[in-house]
């Protein structure tokens, strides 16, 4: 059987990480990258190589094509081409009306959102694709709930975001259905990580949940949980498929 390599952007803290010590389990070589936070990468690998698995963690900015490129050439040394992405860094900024926004926010949600996710698939797709030789693969995109909801009052431009990556999710799995890649979206709700102190709330988790029909915020295990499922075997006829992992939200 091939080495089953994954690629988990953004793996130093909440979903990612949850999403690596998940896929290190299940036998995946594991590369988790992150922007700043070495020392919650290298503990991440470091939990990864005490349960005898094998992970790498690698500074790329995803925003930063030169970075990305780097990344993959990074993986390629290291465990071989790349079978499964997992599209998951991701940013948001203060919580703010779009009357208030200027171009420089705009400018860093969308580089490293949406840009982002772009290039690091156009890398894996290059590797996976059975038109450039590859084996196949699955790719999945951390896309949100608020594509749907639009988060006004709060970060619309997370939201548009979050939209794009819909639209990538359905455009490039109908691109490579014939190619042997799966491209899938998971949406979460509201889930207790770090990235809601970014939006100068670190407590929104709580603040909101009343509003989610099962009364509670969820954990990174339960969305990384879906987003293995996704890129196993047992989706093998899942593709462009946009899962809300949400409390019913
Ligand atoms: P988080 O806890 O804030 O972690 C973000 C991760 O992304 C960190 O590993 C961070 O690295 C990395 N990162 C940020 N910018 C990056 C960049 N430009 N290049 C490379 N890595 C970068 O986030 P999370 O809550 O786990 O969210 C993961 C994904 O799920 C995101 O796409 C988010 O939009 C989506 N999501 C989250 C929720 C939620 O409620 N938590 C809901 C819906 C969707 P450092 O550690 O180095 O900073």
């Amino acid at each position: 059987m091939n080495k089953k390599v994954i690629v988990i952007t953004g793996g130093s803290r909440g979903i990612g990480a949850a999403t690596a010590q998940i896929a290190a389990a299940r036998g995946y070589a594991v590369c988790i990258s992150y922007l700043h936070n070495k020392a919650a990468a290298d503990d991440i690998v470091g939990a990864i190589g005490n349960a005898s698995g094998d992970a790498i963690a690698v500074q790329a900015d995803v925003a930063q094509e030169a970075d990305v490129v780097r990344l993959f050439e990074t993986v390629d040394r290291t465990f071989g081409a790349v079978t499964a992405l997992v599209n998951n860094a991701g940013i948001l900024e203060r919580h703010m009306r779009v009357d208030e926004m200027d171009a420089g926010r705009l400018n860093r949600i969308l580089a490293a959102n949406v840009t982002g996710s772009f290039l690091c698939a156009r890398e894996a797709v290059r590797r996976m694709s059975t038109r450039h030789g590859g084996a196949g693969g699955a790719i999945v995109n951390l896309s949100s709930v608020a594509a749907r909801l639009g988060a006004p009052g709060e970060y619309v431009d997370y939201a548009a975001s979050k939209g794009a990556i819909d639209a990538l999710t359905t455009g490039l799995s109908k691109e490579v259905a014939a190619e042997g890649i799966r491209v899938n979206a998971v949406r979460p709700g509201v889930i207790y990580t770090d990235i809601h102190a970014s939006g100068g709330e670190p407590g929104r988790v709580d603040r909101v949940k009343d509003a989610v029909p099962m009364k509670r915020g969820g954990d990174a295990i339960e969305v990384a949980n879906a987003i293995l499922w996704l890129l196993s075997d047992e989706a093998s006829y899942t593709t462009g498929a946009l899962i809300d992992v949400a409390g019913g939200r």
